[in-house]
C-alpha cells in the first residue's frame, strides 16, 4: 500500500476524531454491497482495512443488511455469507426490518460509526449529514472519504462560534474589570478624604471672636500700661546704713 495513501486516511480519520469524537476501536458498519466489491476484488474485509486504517476497528452489520441480503438470493449469496460474519449490532428494527441503507442512515444518527458501502445514493445522503465517515472500494483498495462539505463546515462554524466565544468571554473579563476599577476609584476619594483631614490632636481650638466694647477695650489699654505697684520696704535705719558702707 502506497505511504501517500496512509497518510491521506491518517489525515482523513484524525479530522473525524478531532472534531467528531471518533474513537479507537473504531466501529465500522459493513453492508453486502461493500461485502460483494470485496468478494469480487478479492480481498478480505477486515485485514485490508485494519491495515488501511491502521487501527483497532470492530466490524458491525445489523439485521437489516442481513435480511435484504439475503433476500436478493443466489446473486449475493458470496457477500451475505462474508456479512454475516461480522458483529450483528442492535438496530432498533427488530421484527419490522427496513432496507440496508435505511438502517445505515438511521444508525449513523445515533453514534460515531464509519459506514463502509458501495452504495452511491446511501454515500450521497450520508455526505450531506455532518461528521458521517464513509469508507468505500476503489477496486482492491479501500479509500476512507475525505471529509464532506457539510462536516467541513460544521466544523468550521463550530471554530468561528468558539472563537467568537472566547472573544466575548475576553470582552466580558474586560468589563468586568474596568466595572471593579470603577468601584475601586469611587472608594478611594472618600478614603482621601478620611486621611485630608486635620489630625485631631494638632488641632487649634477656634478663637471665637468677642466683639468687645470699645470702653472695655481703652479699660484694657489703661490697664495693660498701669504699672505694677511696687511694695516699699520700709527698712531700719541701722539696715541702711549697713548697706550704704558695703
Ligand atoms: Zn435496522
Amino acid at each position: 500500500m502506497k505511504i501517500n495513501r496512509l497518510k491521506k486516511s491518517h489525515k482523513n480519520l484524525s479530522f473525524y476524531i478531532q472534531n467528531f469524537q471518533y474513537r479507537e476501536p473504531f466501529q465500522v458498519i459493513v453492508d453486502a454491497t461493500f461485502c460483494q466489491a470485496a468478494l469480487q476484488n478479492k480481498i478480505v474485509v477486515d485485514e485490508q482495512l485494519k491495515r488501511y486504517l491502521q487501527s483497532e476497528l470492530k466490524l458491525l452489520t445489523t439485521q437489516c443488511i442481513i435480511l435484504e441480503a439475503e433476500s436478493l438470493g443466489p446473486i449475493l449469496q458470496g457477500a451475505t455469507s462474508i456479512v454475516k460474519k461480522f458483529y450483528v449490532h442492535k438496530c432498533g428494527h427488530e421484527g419490522k426490518p427496513v432496507s440496508g441503507a435505511e438502517c445505515i442512515k438511521h444508525m449513523s444518527k445515533q453514534s460515531r460509526y464509519i459506514i463502509a458501502t458501495q452504495d452511491r445514493n446511501l454515500q450521497y445522503a450520508l455526505r450531506k449529514v455532518p461528521g458521517r465517515a464513509l469508507l468505500y472500494l476503489h477496486r482492491a483498495t479501500p479509500v476512507l472519504d475525505p471529509p464532506s462539505d457539510a462536516s467541513k463546515k460544521l466544523v468550521k462554524n463550530t471554530q468561528q462560534k468558539s472563537v467568537t466565544k472566547n472573544v466575548e468571554r475576553s470582552l466580558e473579563q474586560v468589563k468586568k474589570a474596568i466595572e471593579i476599577a470603577s468601584k475601586q476609584s469611587e472608594e478611594t476619594p472618600k478614603i482621601k478624604r478620611k486621611t485630608k483631614n486635620p489630625n485631631p490632636l494638632s488641632c487649634k481650638k477656634k478663637k471665637t471672636k468677642v466683639i468687645e466694647h470699645p470702653q472695655k477695650k481703652i479699660d484694657d489699654k489703661s490697664k495693660s500700661i498701669e504699672k505694677p505697684k511696687r511694695k516699699r520696704v520700709k527698712l531700719a535705719k541701722h539696715v541702711k546704713l549697713a548697706i550704704v558702707n558695703k
